[in-house]
Protein backbone atom coordinates (compact mmCIF):
# COMPACT_ATOMS: atom_id res chain seq x y z
CA UNK A 1 0.00 0.00 0.00
CA UNK A 2 1.14 3.28 -1.08
CA UNK A 3 1.52 5.68 2.15
CA UNK A 4 1.77 9.03 2.35
CA UNK A 5 2.17 11.96 5.02
CA UNK A 6 -0.99 12.56 6.44
CA UNK A 7 -2.31 15.98 5.68
CA UNK A 8 -2.34 17.10 9.44
CA UNK A 9 1.71 17.32 8.30
CA UNK A 10 0.90 19.26 4.95
CA UNK A 11 -1.03 22.14 6.51
CA UNK A 12 0.77 25.57 6.05
CA UNK A 13 0.42 26.64 9.47
CA UNK A 14 1.95 23.14 11.34
CA UNK A 15 4.68 23.43 9.21
CA UNK A 16 5.45 26.78 10.60
CA UNK A 17 5.45 25.89 13.79
CA UNK A 18 7.40 22.16 13.29
CA UNK A 19 9.71 24.18 11.48
CA UNK A 20 10.29 25.99 14.88
CA UNK A 21 11.50 22.73 16.75
CA UNK A 22 14.87 21.50 17.88
CA UNK A 23 15.56 17.68 16.46
CA UNK A 24 15.01 15.41 17.08
CA UNK A 25 12.05 15.53 18.35
CA UNK A 26 9.17 12.88 19.06
CA UNK A 27 5.84 14.66 17.60
CA UNK A 28 2.61 13.32 18.58
CA UNK A 29 -0.33 14.55 16.84
CA UNK A 30 -2.99 15.37 19.78
CA UNK A 31 -6.53 15.00 17.49
CA UNK A 32 -5.00 11.63 15.95
CA UNK A 33 -4.08 10.53 19.30
CA UNK A 34 -7.64 11.37 20.98
CA UNK A 35 -9.09 9.70 17.68
CA UNK A 36 -7.43 6.31 18.47
CA UNK A 37 -8.29 6.24 22.10
CA UNK A 38 -11.75 6.66 21.30
CA UNK A 39 -12.05 4.13 18.66
CA UNK A 40 -10.61 1.76 20.62
CA UNK A 41 -12.92 2.36 23.43
CA UNK A 42 -15.69 2.09 20.83
CA UNK A 43 -14.84 -1.09 19.55
CA UNK A 44 -14.01 -2.42 23.64
CA UNK A 45 -17.71 -0.94 24.25
CA UNK A 46 -19.37 -1.95 21.08
CA UNK A 47 -18.04 -5.97 21.40
CA UNK A 48 -18.83 -5.70 25.43
CA UNK A 49 -15.37 -5.72 26.19
CA UNK A 50 -13.16 -4.43 29.02
CA UNK A 51 -10.16 -1.91 27.33
CA UNK A 52 -7.07 -2.30 29.48
CA UNK A 53 -4.85 -0.65 27.31
CA UNK A 54 -0.96 -1.12 28.08
CA UNK A 55 0.94 2.14 28.85
CA UNK A 56 4.16 0.44 28.06
CA UNK A 57 3.52 1.71 24.39
CA UNK A 58 3.70 5.45 25.71
CA UNK A 59 4.91 5.31 29.25
CA UNK A 60 3.03 8.90 29.90
CA UNK A 61 0.54 9.64 32.07
CA UNK A 62 -1.46 12.04 30.78
CA UNK A 63 -1.89 9.39 27.70
CA UNK A 64 -3.00 7.13 30.25
CA UNK A 65 -5.21 9.81 31.85
CA UNK A 66 -7.35 9.98 28.23
CA UNK A 67 -7.19 6.46 28.58
CA UNK A 68 -9.12 6.06 31.40
CA UNK A 69 -11.11 9.14 30.66
CA UNK A 70 -12.85 7.49 27.64
CA UNK A 71 -13.54 5.04 29.51
CA UNK A 72 -10.67 2.15 29.90
CA UNK A 73 -11.48 -0.30 32.85
CA UNK A 74 -7.67 -0.10 34.26
CA UNK A 75 -3.91 0.12 32.76
CA UNK A 76 -1.96 -3.03 31.61
CA UNK A 77 1.89 -2.19 32.47
CA UNK A 78 4.42 -4.41 31.73
CA UNK A 79 7.77 -4.12 34.27
CA UNK A 80 7.13 -3.43 38.00
CA UNK A 81 9.02 0.15 38.17
CA UNK A 82 6.69 1.21 35.06
CA UNK A 83 3.79 0.31 37.23
CA UNK A 84 4.77 2.66 39.96
CA UNK A 85 4.87 5.43 37.75
CA UNK A 86 0.82 5.16 37.52
CA UNK A 87 -0.01 3.73 40.69
CA UNK A 88 1.99 6.59 42.50
CA UNK A 89 -0.61 8.97 40.21
CA UNK A 90 -3.45 7.49 41.74
CA UNK A 91 -3.97 5.62 38.43
CA UNK A 92 -5.49 2.12 38.44
CA UNK A 93 -6.88 -0.15 38.50
CA UNK A 94 -3.61 -1.56 37.26
CA UNK A 95 -2.73 -5.45 35.47
CA UNK A 96 0.98 -6.19 35.57
CA UNK A 97 1.12 -8.50 32.72
CA UNK A 98 4.69 -9.59 33.54
CA UNK A 99 5.70 -12.91 35.54
CA UNK A 100 7.55 -11.30 38.48
CA UNK A 101 9.30 -13.52 41.03
CA UNK A 102 11.64 -11.07 42.62
CA UNK A 103 9.82 -9.84 45.91
CA UNK A 104 11.57 -6.81 46.47
CA UNK A 105 9.65 -5.55 42.97
CA UNK A 106 6.53 -7.06 44.66
CA UNK A 107 6.76 -5.26 48.04
CA UNK A 108 7.25 -1.97 46.08
CA UNK A 109 4.14 -2.52 43.78
CA UNK A 110 1.70 -3.44 46.73
CA UNK A 111 3.45 -0.95 49.00
CA UNK A 112 2.65 1.94 46.32
CA UNK A 113 -0.97 0.65 45.31
CA UNK A 114 -2.34 0.62 48.85
CA UNK A 115 -6.09 0.42 48.02
CA UNK A 116 -6.00 0.33 44.36
CA UNK A 117 -6.39 -3.16 42.82
CA UNK A 118 -3.74 -4.51 41.17
CA UNK A 119 -3.96 -8.08 39.13
CA UNK A 120 -0.80 -10.12 38.71
CA UNK A 121 0.66 -13.20 36.30
CA UNK A 122 2.29 -16.25 37.08
CA UNK A 123 3.09 -19.30 34.90
CA UNK A 124 4.73 -21.74 36.75
CA UNK A 125 4.41 -22.75 40.63
CA UNK A 126 7.45 -20.42 41.51
CA UNK A 127 5.63 -17.91 40.36
CA UNK A 128 2.56 -18.45 42.49
CA UNK A 129 4.62 -18.89 45.60
CA UNK A 130 6.05 -15.54 44.99
CA UNK A 131 2.86 -13.90 44.35
CA UNK A 132 1.13 -16.13 47.70
CA UNK A 133 4.63 -14.73 49.72
CA UNK A 134 3.79 -11.37 48.44
CA UNK A 135 -0.04 -11.45 49.66
CA UNK A 136 0.85 -12.63 53.17
CA UNK A 137 3.16 -9.86 53.97
CA UNK A 138 0.75 -6.85 52.55
CA UNK A 139 -1.94 -9.07 54.44
CA UNK A 140 -4.16 -8.82 51.25
CA UNK A 141 -5.52 -10.82 48.81
CA UNK A 142 -4.05 -10.73 45.78
CA UNK A 143 -6.11 -11.02 41.66
CA UNK A 144 -3.76 -13.44 39.36
CA UNK A 145 -3.86 -14.44 35.73
CA UNK A 146 -2.30 -17.32 34.70
CA UNK A 147 -0.54 -16.77 31.36
CA UNK A 148 -1.41 -19.09 28.59
CA UNK A 149 1.22 -19.38 25.59
CA UNK A 150 -0.61 -18.92 22.15
CA UNK A 151 1.99 -19.42 20.22
CA UNK A 152 4.12 -16.64 20.70
CA UNK A 153 6.60 -19.47 22.29
CA UNK A 154 7.87 -16.53 24.73
CA UNK A 155 5.87 -17.17 28.57
CA UNK A 156 3.14 -19.06 29.80
CA UNK A 157 1.86 -22.58 29.37
CA UNK A 158 0.24 -23.94 26.09
CA UNK A 159 -3.49 -25.03 26.87
CA UNK A 160 -2.31 -28.57 26.46
CA UNK A 161 0.66 -28.69 28.59
CA UNK A 162 -0.58 -31.06 31.54
CA UNK A 163 1.27 -28.57 33.80
CA UNK A 164 -1.55 -26.20 33.05
CA UNK A 165 -4.15 -27.98 35.57
CA UNK A 166 -1.45 -28.63 38.16
CA UNK A 167 -0.32 -25.00 38.16
CA UNK A 168 -4.47 -24.30 38.40
CA UNK A 169 -5.01 -26.58 41.28
CA UNK A 170 -1.93 -25.05 43.06
CA UNK A 171 -3.06 -21.39 43.01
CA UNK A 172 -6.76 -22.65 44.03
CA UNK A 173 -4.68 -23.79 47.14
CA UNK A 174 -3.23 -20.97 47.75
CA UNK A 175 -7.07 -18.86 47.73
CA UNK A 176 -7.27 -17.62 51.30
CA UNK A 177 -9.58 -19.37 53.78
CA UNK A 178 -11.06 -18.75 56.90
CA UNK A 179 -8.20 -18.50 58.86
CA UNK A 180 -6.61 -16.18 56.52
CA UNK A 181 -7.08 -12.73 54.95
CA UNK A 182 -4.64 -12.98 52.18
CA UNK A 183 -4.10 -15.28 49.50
CA UNK A 184 -4.64 -15.65 45.53
CA UNK A 185 -7.72 -15.52 43.71
CA UNK A 186 -7.48 -16.54 40.26
CA UNK A 187 -9.69 -14.59 38.02
CA UNK A 188 -8.48 -15.49 34.58
CA UNK A 189 -6.50 -16.41 31.81
CA UNK A 190 -4.55 -14.03 29.48
CA UNK A 191 -1.97 -14.24 26.19
CA UNK A 192 -0.33 -12.16 23.98
CA UNK A 193 -0.24 -12.87 20.22
CA UNK A 194 2.89 -11.20 19.66
CA UNK A 195 3.37 -13.49 16.93
CA UNK A 196 0.98 -11.59 14.81
CA UNK A 197 3.58 -8.80 13.73
CA UNK A 198 4.94 -11.93 12.09
CA UNK A 199 2.27 -12.14 9.74
CA UNK A 200 2.49 -11.58 5.71
CA UNK A 201 -1.10 -9.43 6.14
CA UNK A 202 -4.24 -8.45 7.85
CA UNK A 203 -5.38 -12.15 6.70
CA UNK A 204 -2.86 -13.69 8.36
CA UNK A 205 -3.24 -11.67 11.85
CA UNK A 206 -6.38 -11.93 11.66
CA UNK A 207 -6.04 -16.19 11.43
CA UNK A 208 -3.68 -15.61 14.56
CA UNK A 209 -6.39 -13.82 16.41
CA UNK A 210 -8.56 -16.83 15.87
CA UNK A 211 -6.31 -19.19 16.69
CA UNK A 212 -5.63 -17.50 20.00
CA UNK A 213 -9.28 -17.23 21.28
CA UNK A 214 -9.64 -20.80 20.53
CA UNK A 215 -6.88 -21.85 22.44
CA UNK A 216 -7.56 -19.63 24.97
CA UNK A 217 -10.99 -21.32 25.36
CA UNK A 218 -9.30 -24.25 25.73
CA UNK A 219 -7.35 -23.10 28.21
CA UNK A 220 -10.40 -21.97 30.45
CA UNK A 221 -12.16 -25.22 29.95
CA UNK A 222 -9.25 -27.31 31.31
CA UNK A 223 -8.45 -24.90 34.15
CA UNK A 224 -11.93 -24.50 35.13
CA UNK A 225 -12.38 -28.06 34.85
CA UNK A 226 -9.12 -29.21 36.66
CA UNK A 227 -10.69 -26.80 39.59
CA UNK A 228 -14.24 -27.79 39.44
CA UNK A 229 -15.26 -24.28 38.94
CA UNK A 230 -18.03 -22.74 36.23
CA UNK A 231 -16.56 -21.73 33.30
CA UNK A 232 -17.83 -17.67 33.12
CA UNK A 233 -16.32 -17.63 36.56
CA UNK A 234 -12.93 -16.96 34.43
CA UNK A 235 -12.11 -13.92 32.56
CA UNK A 236 -10.43 -14.14 28.88
CA UNK A 237 -8.07 -11.43 27.97
CA UNK A 238 -6.09 -11.26 25.14
CA UNK A 239 -4.10 -8.64 23.69
CA UNK A 240 -2.05 -6.90 20.49
CA UNK A 241 -2.73 -4.12 18.64
CA UNK A 242 -2.61 -6.55 15.38
CA UNK A 243 -4.71 -9.29 16.71
CA UNK A 244 -7.47 -6.59 18.55
CA UNK A 245 -7.80 -4.75 15.08
CA UNK A 246 -8.25 -7.80 12.98
CA UNK A 247 -9.79 -10.19 15.04
CA UNK A 248 -12.92 -11.55 13.14
CA UNK A 249 -14.64 -12.63 16.63
CA UNK A 250 -14.31 -12.07 19.91
CA UNK A 251 -16.66 -14.28 21.32
CA UNK A 252 -16.04 -15.76 24.66
CA UNK A 253 -13.22 -12.99 25.40
CA UNK A 254 -13.58 -10.70 28.16
CA UNK A 255 -10.46 -8.38 28.31
CA UNK A 256 -8.51 -6.76 25.44
CA UNK A 257 -5.01 -5.13 26.33
CA UNK A 258 -3.52 -3.46 23.41
CA UNK A 259 -1.30 -0.77 23.67
CA UNK A 260 0.60 0.38 20.34
CA UNK A 261 -3.12 0.96 19.10
CA UNK A 262 -2.48 4.60 20.45
CA UNK A 263 0.22 5.50 18.31
CA UNK A 264 0.34 3.18 15.67
CA UNK A 265 3.56 2.62 13.17
CA UNK A 266 4.71 1.39 10.46
CA UNK A 267 4.38 -2.02 11.29
CA UNK A 268 0.86 -1.88 11.73
CA UNK A 269 1.07 -0.09 8.28
CA UNK A 270 2.95 -2.82 6.79
CA UNK A 271 0.12 -5.42 8.31
CA UNK A 272 -2.98 -3.32 6.35
CA UNK A 273 -4.25 -2.33 9.87
CA UNK A 274 -4.00 1.55 9.29
CA UNK A 275 -3.25 4.33 7.52
CA UNK A 276 -0.58 7.11 7.76
CA UNK A 277 -3.31 9.56 8.65
CA UNK A 278 -4.34 7.14 12.27
CA UNK A 279 -0.34 7.12 12.97
CA UNK A 280 0.07 9.51 16.09
CA UNK A 281 3.63 9.32 16.73
CA UNK A 282 6.17 10.97 14.31
CA UNK A 283 10.37 11.61 14.37
CA UNK A 284 10.97 15.44 13.35
CA UNK A 285 14.52 14.83 12.48
CA UNK A 286 16.68 17.43 10.02
CA UNK A 287 18.94 16.86 7.72
CA UNK A 288 22.38 18.17 8.90
CA UNK A 289 25.07 16.15 5.95
CA UNK A 290 25.18 14.50 3.05
CA UNK A 291 27.33 12.53 0.64
CA UNK A 292 26.20 11.07 -2.81
CA UNK A 293 24.42 8.23 -1.13
CA UNK A 294 22.76 9.49 1.97
CA UNK A 295 21.12 12.08 3.08
CA UNK A 296 22.36 12.62 6.90
CA UNK A 297 19.51 13.34 9.84
CA UNK A 298 20.03 14.32 13.18
CA UNK A 299 18.01 11.19 14.11
CA UNK A 300 20.07 7.69 14.83
CA UNK A 301 19.14 4.39 16.91
CA UNK A 302 19.36 6.58 19.70
CA UNK A 303 16.06 7.94 18.69
CA UNK A 304 14.34 5.73 16.40
CA UNK A 305 15.19 2.45 17.72
CA UNK A 306 17.22 -0.59 16.14
CA UNK A 307 14.04 -2.18 15.47
CA UNK A 308 13.23 -4.15 12.25
CA UNK A 309 9.51 -4.40 13.69
CA UNK A 310 8.16 -5.53 16.56
CA UNK A 311 9.49 -8.98 17.60
CA UNK A 312 11.95 -8.52 15.35
CA UNK A 313 10.27 -9.67 11.95
CA UNK A 314 10.64 -6.90 9.59
CA UNK A 315 12.26 -7.99 6.65
CA UNK A 316 15.78 -7.73 6.01
CA UNK A 317 15.23 -4.97 3.34
CA UNK A 318 12.61 -3.10 5.26
CA UNK A 319 14.81 -0.36 6.78
CA UNK A 320 14.44 1.65 9.52
CA UNK A 321 11.51 4.01 8.75
CA UNK A 322 9.51 5.83 6.02
CA UNK A 323 10.51 10.05 6.07
CA UNK A 324 8.73 12.80 4.25
CA UNK A 325 10.31 16.38 3.97
CA UNK A 326 8.38 19.04 5.78
CA UNK A 327 7.73 21.41 2.71
CA UNK A 328 4.84 22.63 0.94
CA UNK A 329 6.47 21.91 -2.45
CA UNK A 330 7.81 18.32 -1.16
CA UNK A 331 7.30 14.88 -3.11
CA UNK A 332 4.66 12.69 -1.59
CA UNK A 333 6.47 9.62 -2.13
CA UNK A 334 8.43 9.16 1.09
CA UNK A 335 12.36 8.44 1.28
CA UNK A 336 13.65 5.37 3.08
CA UNK A 337 15.60 5.11 6.41
CA UNK A 338 18.08 3.05 5.23
CA UNK A 339 20.78 2.56 7.91
CA UNK A 340 21.48 3.95 11.76
CA UNK A 341 24.21 4.37 14.06
CA UNK A 342 23.82 6.20 17.19
CA UNK A 343 23.14 9.65 16.52
CA UNK A 344 22.80 9.44 12.89
CA UNK A 345 20.49 8.37 10.37
CA UNK A 346 21.48 7.20 6.70
CA UNK A 347 18.38 8.54 4.40
CA UNK A 348 18.53 7.03 0.60
CA UNK A 349 19.07 10.14 -1.27
CA UNK A 350 16.34 10.32 -3.85
CA UNK A 351 17.14 10.53 -7.85
CA UNK A 352 14.98 13.17 -8.81
CA UNK A 353 14.63 15.61 -5.69
CA UNK A 354 16.34 18.27 -4.10
CA UNK A 355 16.87 17.98 -0.59
CA UNK A 356 18.77 20.86 0.95
CA UNK A 357 20.67 20.39 4.39
CA UNK A 358 18.65 21.77 7.25
CA UNK A 359 15.82 20.47 5.55
CA UNK A 360 13.08 19.46 8.32
CA UNK A 361 11.94 15.22 7.89
CA UNK A 362 8.92 13.74 9.49
CA UNK A 363 9.98 10.33 10.01
CA UNK A 364 7.22 7.23 10.09
CA UNK A 365 9.06 5.13 12.92
CA UNK A 366 9.06 1.14 12.31
CA UNK A 367 7.54 0.54 15.77
CA UNK A 368 6.31 3.32 18.12
CA UNK A 369 7.21 1.88 21.84
CA UNK A 370 10.79 1.54 21.64
CA UNK A 371 10.85 5.63 20.41
CA UNK A 372 8.66 6.23 23.22
CA UNK A 373 10.81 5.00 25.55
CA UNK A 374 14.07 6.24 24.42
CA UNK A 375 12.19 10.15 24.36
CA UNK A 376 12.52 12.24 27.18
CA UNK A 377 9.33 14.23 26.10
CA UNK A 378 6.67 14.28 23.50
CA UNK A 379 5.86 18.04 21.54
CA UNK A 380 2.34 17.39 21.35
CA UNK A 381 0.70 19.28 18.45
CA UNK A 382 -2.70 20.48 18.91
CA UNK A 383 -3.23 19.66 22.53
CA UNK A 384 -6.56 21.25 23.92
CA UNK A 385 -4.15 24.09 25.61
CA UNK A 386 -2.17 24.35 22.30
CA UNK A 387 1.03 23.06 21.48
CA UNK A 388 2.67 21.55 24.64
CA UNK A 389 5.40 18.91 25.79
CA UNK A 390 4.50 16.27 27.98
CA UNK A 391 7.09 13.61 29.60
CA UNK A 392 7.47 10.37 29.30
CA UNK A 393 6.60 9.33 32.48
CA UNK A 394 8.18 6.23 32.84
CA UNK A 395 10.60 5.69 30.11
CA UNK A 396 13.66 3.73 30.89
CA UNK A 397 11.65 1.64 33.54
CA UNK A 398 12.83 -1.75 33.22
CA UNK A 399 13.06 -3.88 36.56
N1 LIG B 1 -0.05 -7.59 26.56
C1 LIG B 1 1.21 -8.08 26.67
C2 LIG B 1 1.48 -9.13 27.70
C3 LIG B 1 2.24 -7.61 25.84
O1 LIG B 1 3.47 -8.10 25.97
C4 LIG B 1 1.93 -6.60 24.89
C5 LIG B 1 2.98 -6.09 24.00
O2 LIG B 1 4.10 -6.49 24.00
C6 LIG B 1 0.61 -6.12 24.80
C7 LIG B 1 -0.36 -6.64 25.65
C8 LIG B 1 0.23 -5.04 23.81
O3 LIG B 1 0.47 -5.39 22.49
P1 LIG B 1 0.70 -4.28 21.35
O4 LIG B 1 2.01 -3.65 21.62
O5 LIG B 1 0.68 -5.04 20.08
O6 LIG B 1 -0.41 -3.33 21.44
Amino acid sequence: MLQTLPHALRVPDTLQILHECETPEVLLLHDVLAANIQAMQQRAVGQGLELWPHVKTHKCLEIARMQLHAGAAGLTASKPDEALIFLKAGLGPLLLAYPVLDPRKLDRVLKAAGPTRVLCILDSPEGAASLAAAAERHDRELEVCIKIDVGLGRCGLRPTDPALPHLARTVAELAPDNSSRHGLRLVGLLSHAGQAYGAADYQGVALVAEEERRLMLQARETVCQATQRPLPSLRLSVGSTPTVLAAPSYEGIDDIRPGNYVFLDRGALRLGLASSAEVALWVLARVVSGNKAHLIIDAGAKTLALDLGAQGSGDNDFGFGLAWQLSPNAGLEPLQVVRLSEEHGFVARPAHMDVPLGALLAVLPNHACPVANLAERFLVFGAPDGTTFWSVDARAKVR
